[in-house]
């Protein structure tokens, strides 16, 4: 079967690998639907740690079940599935409190292959989500956003307590942050403020809710947060993107007494420990428990009262698989998706 795999920094190659088979029993193989490039993969594309070996990327998937180990239950050949980053056993004590990505078996998927033909998902019965019926094909741009950009958008808004009556700002304009605007819609915020300065992805957050947007960075940013909010900030402030800078002015822009939901995968990131005590700001994120999730946000997208797949602004052919990282490395692409 075809996988891409990273020979090197910027080097993206479309390979022939041998196919995965059941290991363990309660595996499951799936021919995937389609496959995509995650902002994260974009780290190791720019070469942060240095790469000896051939080695896979991506950890978003969707498809058809086409074997399974002879201990699962849960799901079967034939059914349409959707997993997150994580394989979970669901059924551990940190995974019943909602928190599979913590779970005490997590198995990362980004150590299987994930933007390959077929996909082996270990602990398939508390991974998998099935739909309730055969998707129709223009689903499955929606369905590849559920494992892993919606649910972690809908997390960093879960996280910050996103709700009724509250005043919102969303930190990064990546497939995450904006689907960060859509989760804090569907959710009821009141307001949700937009950090973007890109005219297209600005032009999709005021699609997926926002109200407002903020071009400004940093201590600027911050000020036309306050600006917006009586001079109190946010309740809730939604960092997707990980650096120093995202975080604090998250934490800047939010009141005290409010909320910070951080899902940015944290790159060098520290932080201050007596504006933090002087903030009174609460702190919660980290890898989104996208399991927990799963079945709501499929039920939604299923009834089509939400279109998350509108991130992929650019769909190749399987084999473009470099161009794909390319763009997306460039920013000329919001998020690519791949077509067998
Ligand atoms: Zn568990």
């Amino acid at each position: 079967m075809r996988a891409v795999l990273l020979h090197g920094a910027h080097d993206v190659r479309v390979d022939e690998v041998t196919k995965p088979q059941i290991v363990e029993d309660g595996d499951a193989i799936i021919k995937l639907a389609a496959a995509c490039v995650c902002g994260s993969d974009l780290w190791a594309y720019r070469g942060i740690d240095p790469i000896t070996t051939p080695i896979s990327v991506g950890h978003e998937y969707c498809g058809v079940v086409q074997e399974v180990g002879p201990s699962v239950k849960n799901v079967k050949p034939g059914d349409f599935v959707v997993g997150s980053f994580f394989a979970s056993d669901n059924t551990c004590e940190i995974c019943r409190s909602g928190y599979q990505s913590s779970c005490l078996d997590r198995r990362p998927m980004g150590a299987e292959n994930c933007q390959a033909e077929y996909l082996r998902v270990p602990l398939a019965d508390g991974t998998l989500v099935a739909t309730p019926t055969m998707p129709d094909p223009d689903l499955i741009p929606s369905l590849l956003a559920a494992s892993d950009v919606l649910g972690t958008g809908w997390f960093a808004a879960k996280a910050a307590e996103v709700g009724p009556g509250k005043a919102v700002a969303v930190i990064g304009d990546g497939a995450v942050g904006l689907l960060a605007v859509l989760s804090a819609k569907l959710l009821g915020a009141d307001r949700i403020i937009a950090m973007s300065r890109h005219e297209s992805r600005q032009k999709l957050a005021r699609e997926f809710g926002a109200t407002d947007i903020v071009a400004e960075r940093g201590d600027e940013g911050v000020a036309r947060i306050k600006a917006l909010t009586g001079g109190l900030g946010v309740h809730s402030a939604l960092e997707a993107v990980g650096t120093q800078e995202s975080m604090m002015q998250a934490i800047r822009a939010t009141r005290q007494g409010g909320h910070v939901g951080y899902v940015g995968v944290s790159h060098d990131v520290s932080l201050p420990g007596l504006e933090l005590f002087f903030s009174h700001v609460h702190l919660h994120g980290g890898p989104a428990p996208v399991r927990d999730y799963l079945p709501e946000l499929i039920e939604r997208i299923m009834k089509r009262e939400i279109n998350p797949g509108r991130v992929f602004d650019l769909e190749l052919p399987f084999d473009d698989a470099a161009e794909a990282y390319r763009a997306m490395d460039e920013r000329r692409a919001i998020k690519a998706l791949l077509r067998f």
